[in-house]
């Protein structure tokens, strides 16, 4: 059987080791460029069918913009250029020949669809637009790790432009709403939302929101961020129109995204020391059943028979089967094997359960095994996936819980963050120059503001300075 690194030996290599082993991507000829798998891209493909969903239930329409970004375009908006430049890759020669202008591939989109934008609108009737797309960008990056930062990523990003402050800002919150929901509701991961500071928002935004999960070796991961852009990217675009008394208006826009970042989170939130813990909703088989071979003669008389009957009756009871009908594995192999890929059910169905017209019902978070009638398994497995959706919430709420400290004391805050991490709620002063203290000395980072609740004034944890209110510190993927 291929081994695991233990998460406690050593968290990062588990997390690699989960990623190669169940097959979920390999690394690719050029650095930080992965190959998703099958099996990788199957879970990806529920994530993203399922955010779809959401995205255009929130009244937005998808659309595709060029991959290729001219240099110019890149360079009006001042703020986002001085970020992004670092990270860009650029097409310099086309067809044997040096180009006029390079090309940037994207970082990402603002620049390209503000361009387009600003030939598109032109009366308030124009307004609100709502486009997103999936897409593929390129950040070239150093150091780089599967899924949770590679040099190319697959996401989406919303594109909005709207007539008031206020409905950006509305707009901004709703996807950062719909992002929440979709971790909580469809990954069964927690998270908190929030807004970032002055040092952490995106190049050229006006103010950033995010959701942070925490993970399991303690170390927060960003989930998802919503821009709120002002009027600074409809300035350097160009993008003008008339409103309802025909005096020039500029429009506010926001932009916001989420990538195949998800799916390392998704990992190391719910993965242990088996491998893969995958949650029912984008499972890419729901249920596994695994065929236990008779000691005499064959299983093509009665077993696989009857095991296509119940992976039929299953299916049209709406569950993702997947009959393991492999002869060259035993069924032992088989069990360790779908356990490392998480699939959240396995069915074990041998000669003597036949006999009783039941399978053996093993779930993967908690290995409970329970004999299940054949005919009650396509109303009860369908209850059974939802139950185990909701208990691995459940599960990822209470460590989110034990692992998040209110802590006032900067001596405290330093051996916390040298040794149990986790979030830190602490009073911050809201200099930058503290937050970079911080950060220097503890690796930590403010990850959010938070706004929900009511925010509590105090002294800052570092400096004592008068804090506005408290705020969530980790070390972050
Ligand atoms: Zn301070």
């Amino acid at each position: 059987m291929k081994e695991i690194t233990p998460r406690g030996e050593d968290f990062s290599q588990w997390y690699l080791d989960v990623v190669l082993k169940a097959e979920m991507a390999d690394y690719g000829p050029v650095k930080g460029c992965m190959i998703i798998r099958p099996y990788g891209f199957a879970v990806w493909e529920h994530m993203q069918a399922d955010m779809d969903r959401r995205i255009k239930e929130t009244g937005h329409v998808n659309a595709y913009f060029p991959l290729f970004i001219p240099k110019s375009f890149l360079e009006r908006e001042k703020e986002h250029v001085k970020g992004f430049a670092p990270e860009c890759a650029w097409v310099t020669i086309g067809g044997g020949e040096e180009l006029e202008e390079p090309l940037a591939i994207r970082p990402t989109s603002e620049a390209m669809i503000c361009s387009m934008y600003a030939k598109w609108v032109r009366s308030w009737r124009d307004l609100p637009v709502l486009i997103n797309q999936w897409a593929n960008v390129v950040r070239w990056e150093k150091v780089t790790r599967p899924f949770l930062r590679t040099t190319e990523f697959l996401w989406q990003e919303g594109h909005t432009l709207h007539a008031t402050e206020e409905e950006a800002e509305e707009e901004t919150l709703r996807m950062l709403g719909m992002y929440r929901s979709f971790y909580e509701e469809t990954l069964a991961v927690p998270v908190i939302p929030g807004r970032k500071t002055e040092s952490e928002k995106f190049a050229g935004a006006l103010r950033t929101y995010a959701v942070e999960a925490l993970m399991a070796d303690g170390k927060a991961m960003q989930g998802a961020t919503s821009h709120n852009l002002g009027q600074h990217f409809a300035t350097a675009y160009g993008i003008e129109y008339l409103d309802k008394n025909q005096q020039r208006a500029l429009p506010w826009s926001t932009s916001w995204g989420a990538s195949t970042r998800m799916i390392g989170g998704l990992i190391m939130t719910h993965g242990d020391d088996s491998g893969l813990m995958l949650p029912p909703r984008i499972a890419p088989h729901q249920a596994v059943i695994v065929p236990i071979p008779p000691r005499k003669g064959d299983w093509n008389e009665q077993l696989l028979p009857k095991a296509r009957e119940v992976a039929q009756r299953l299916r049209a009871a709406g569950v993702r089967v997947h009959l393991d009908d492999r002869d060259q594995h035993q069924p032992g192999f088989k069990y360790a094997d779908w356990e490392m890929r998480g699939v959240p059910v396995r069915l074990e169905l041998g000669p003597r359960d036949l006999e009783k017209d039941q399978a053996v019902v093993v779930r993967r978070d908690t290995r409970e095994k329970t004999p299940v009638p054949l005919a009650e398994l396509p109303a009860r497995l369908p209850a059974l996936l939802e139950a185990i959706q909701r208990e691995l919430l459940e599960r990822a709420r209470r460590f989110l819980a034990d692992n998040t400290h209110r802590v006032s004391s900067w001596a405290e805050f330093k051996e916390l963050m040298a040794t149990r991490r986790g979030f830190l709620v602490a009073h911050w002063c809201t200099d930058a120059r503290c937050e970079a203290a911080i950060k220097e000395e503890t690796r930590a980072t403010i990850r959010v503001i938070p706004i929900e609740g009511t925010a509590e004034a105090g002294e800052c944890v570092r400096c004592s300075r008068p804090s506005p209110g408290r705020v969530y510190f980790a070390q972050a993927y």
